[in-house]
């Protein structure tokens, strides 16, 4: 019943992504330059300006999605819940993912299922890459730390008896910089519909519990703790795209994310 299978409307979230602390996002060992940092951050390779890519901050939004969702179910079998695994570097990822038509996280995030033919449900949410907005690369621009729109952080970890020291840099981009952010949620279902709702209301419960995570790498030590602000939702119905309907536009005036968002579902009911 609930897969309509039919597209009714976008929801086109934008904003600021501001960084509370330094992020690092890194970046595989093969793009590595020679003379370069020990561990250097994602660049655009065509700008060579950091960034946050679309997959960093979707697998997070998911990853704290999932526990949340996990965390109001009535069982409390583990294996049960995150049931799909994989092995990368060694390490056994373990992520949930049971496509129902009525399950948040698979409908936002995607899910493949089916035994035989496999069946694969994208994800009604798009997560563009975020990209560092003029006035955060004029900022960084007007200091010299010696590196493109980025610092260099020296980490150190101590031997516990000699105290020797293995210092090691990593880059990373300076706390106060800020990026704009797209997120896009195709709907099949009218805004009054419970289901909308709650798919709105969950993009909205993730960003939050992500101002309380982290983003990117060494997040237990500090780094990648993040705000976002300056919010704009626009909702275009399918005659927006099909009669040139006009998009129906909030902005968010101080509220937290989520008194906002519950402003826009009643509005638009
Ligand atoms: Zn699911």
């Amino acid at each position: 019943m609930v897969n309509t299978g039919k597209l009714t409307g976008k929801i086109i979230i934008t904003g600021l992504i501001e960084l509370k602390t330094g992020l690092h996002i890194g970046t595989s060992q093969e793009t590595l330059e020679i003379g370069g940092m020990d561990n250097p951050v994602i660049r655009d390779p065509l700008t060579r300006e950091p960034y946050i890519p679309g997959s960093s901050l979707k697998g997070k939004l998911r990853s704290l999605l999932e526990r949340a969702l996990f965390a109001t179910q009535a069982h409390n079998d583990i294996d049960r819940f995150f049931n799909k695994s994989m092995r990368t570097g060694g390490n056994l990822i373990r992520h949930h993912e049971c496509g129902a038509e009525n399950c948040t996280v698979c409908r936002l995030f995607g899910a493949s299922t089916g035994a035989g033919v496999k069946e694969n449900r994208p994800g009604r949410l798009i997560t563009e890459d975020s990209h560092m907005t003029q006035k955060s690369k004029e900022q960084l621009e007007a200091i010299d730390t010696g590196l493109y729109l980025t610092e260099q952080k020296w980490e150190n970890t101590l031997d516990r008896i000699t105290s020797a020291a293995n210092p090691r840099q990593q880059e990373r981009i300076p706390r106060g910089t800020e990026f704009n952010f797209t997120l896009i949620y195709t709907a099949d279902l009218p805004p009054k519909d419970t289901l909308f709702k709650s798919d709105v209301k969950s993009i909205f419960t993730s960003l939050r519990l992500l101002e309380d995570d982290a983003l990117g790498g060494s997040g237990s030590r500090g780094y990648g703790r993040v705000a976002f602000k300056d919010l704009t939702i626009r909702y275009r119905p399918l005659e927006y795209y099909t009669e040139a309907q006009d998009e129906i536009q909030f902005s968010q005036n101080g509220e937290d994310l989520l008194t906002f968002a519950e402003k826009v579902l009643a509005a638009l009911e």
